[in-house]
């Protein structure tokens, strides 16, 4: 197709939807497919929350709403940011977007240009790179290790940096692994960027709260070397199972703000305003619903971990927070596609290659556990079929 920007032809897409179009397909033809592929918790949205939003629509919030979110929902973050980290957010330095992805294309929008470096996690979330691409910048691939447990190392990290790197983006708990950077490492990379000031970080938080075994999430914005350079992105998708619904956020450094709301104003004008309504009752509401389904999230890690590792050829690590995890399956020589092709094709199981994170993530899958146990024994069941076939 000619007479489109060239730009375009550099998008990359996230094979978790194509897998989800493929499993559809199978079910459409009678298949009953267990779907471990997508990202999304199986759980609904905690009822005050759905009430909030109803009560919004009979309440007249009908309309656009200020470009960075109603100030209500602005206060209700910064108390929930203040609450968990421990920092001051001013709410006019948030801008609450229809879901994080938002804050990431605006902010790549913001720094990538043919000729600029960003570092991105690999293995890492697909529309990192894709929009990167996209922008013309060039991703500088930083390695996530299995033997390191899927965090980074702050020294490999600020080797990577020199005058051409405008952005690095962290994401812990990580998406596909589950692995958490621990705080000493955040530490290291807050000193180490001290050398860089022209340098920003987008800090994806979108799974703090997920965590277990009494993990504490710690945010690059708590370290004041390099507070003024940090974004945060984090929203209500994972943590209170919204993904519908379209609410996130991310706060800027007062000197870029105007920016991104620049990038909202002429793209999506305001995020519709029940969810923002939504978006306050779930901050401020109880958070029993969240922390059952944080409960419930680390029995099947559990679970998956130990099954998975009495398997053949298996190996996989524990991760700290969110709801993947990230085996290194070998079978013969089959890459993580054809594997996770054939789980597809023949046991009606959706999983995503590793590799689709990125070269790192080759010989590995990315299992959501977004999914009953008895679905999660199926495909333990299935798994060790494979491999012993
Ligand atoms: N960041 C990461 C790491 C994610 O995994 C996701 C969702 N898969 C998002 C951001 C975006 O979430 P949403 O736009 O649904 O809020």
């Amino acid at each position: 197709m000619d007479g489109l920007n060239k730009s375009m032809y550099d998008i990359g897409s996230d094979s978790a939807f194509s897998i989800l179009a493929r499993s559809q397909e199978l079910e459409k033809s009678g298949k009953k497919v267990i779907n471990l592929g997508i990202g999304q918790p199986d759980f609904p949205t905690p009822r005050n929350v759905v009430e909030a939003a109803i009560k919004a629509l009979k309440d007249g919030h009908h309309g656009y709403t200020s470009s960075n979110g109603i100030l209500e929902l602005r206060q209700a973050i910064a108390d929930d940011f203040f609450e968990r980290n421990k920092v001051v957010i001013d709410p006019n330095d948030i801008l609450v977007t229809p879901g994080g992805k938002s804050i990431i294309f605006y902010t790549l929008l913001m720094f990538g240009q043919p000729g600029v470096e960003i570092i991105t996690p690999d293995p890492g979330f697909i529309a990192y790179k894709s929009m990167i691409d996209y922008t013309g910048a060039t991703s500088v691939s930083l390695p996530h290790r299995m033997e390191n447990n899927f965090s980074f190392d702050a020294d490999e990290l600020i080797d990577l940096v020199n005058e051409k790197t405008k952005l690095i983006i962290l994401n812990s708990p990580g998406n596909p692994t589950g692995g958490v950077v621990p705080q000493k490492e955040l530490q290291k990379l807050a000193e180490g960027l001290v050398k860089f000031p022209k340098v920003f970080v987008l800090s994806d938080e979108i799974y703090s709260r997920i965590l277990f075994d009494n993990l504490k999430h710690h945010s690059l914005i708590q370290y004041n070397e390099i507070k003024d350079r940090v974004i945060v992105l984090d929203g209500w998708s994972k943590t209170y199972s919204m993904t519908g619904w379209r609410l996130g956020y991310g706060i800027f450094p007062k000197n870029i703000f105007s920016y991104a709301e620049k990038l909202a104003i002429n793209c999506h004008s305001c995020v519709n305003s029940a969810s923002q309504y939504a978006g306050i009752e779930a901050l401020r509401g109880s958070q029993n619903e969240v922390e059952e389904m944080i409960r419930e999230f680390q029995k099947r890690r559990n679970f998956l971990v130990e099954e998975l590792n009495g398997i053949n050829n298996v190996e996989c690590k524990k991760p700290g927070g969110a709801f993947y995890v990230f085996p290194k399956v070998s079978k013969n020589n089959m890459d993580s596609s054809e594997i996770s092709k054939y789980l597809l094709e023949n046991k009606f199981i959706a999983t995503v290659p590793g590799v689709s994170f990125g070269a790192n993530g080759e010989g590995f899958l990315r299992i959501s556990y977004a999914n009953s146990i008895d679905n999660l024994k199926i495909f333990i069941n299935c798994l060790r079929e494979f491999i012993n076939e």
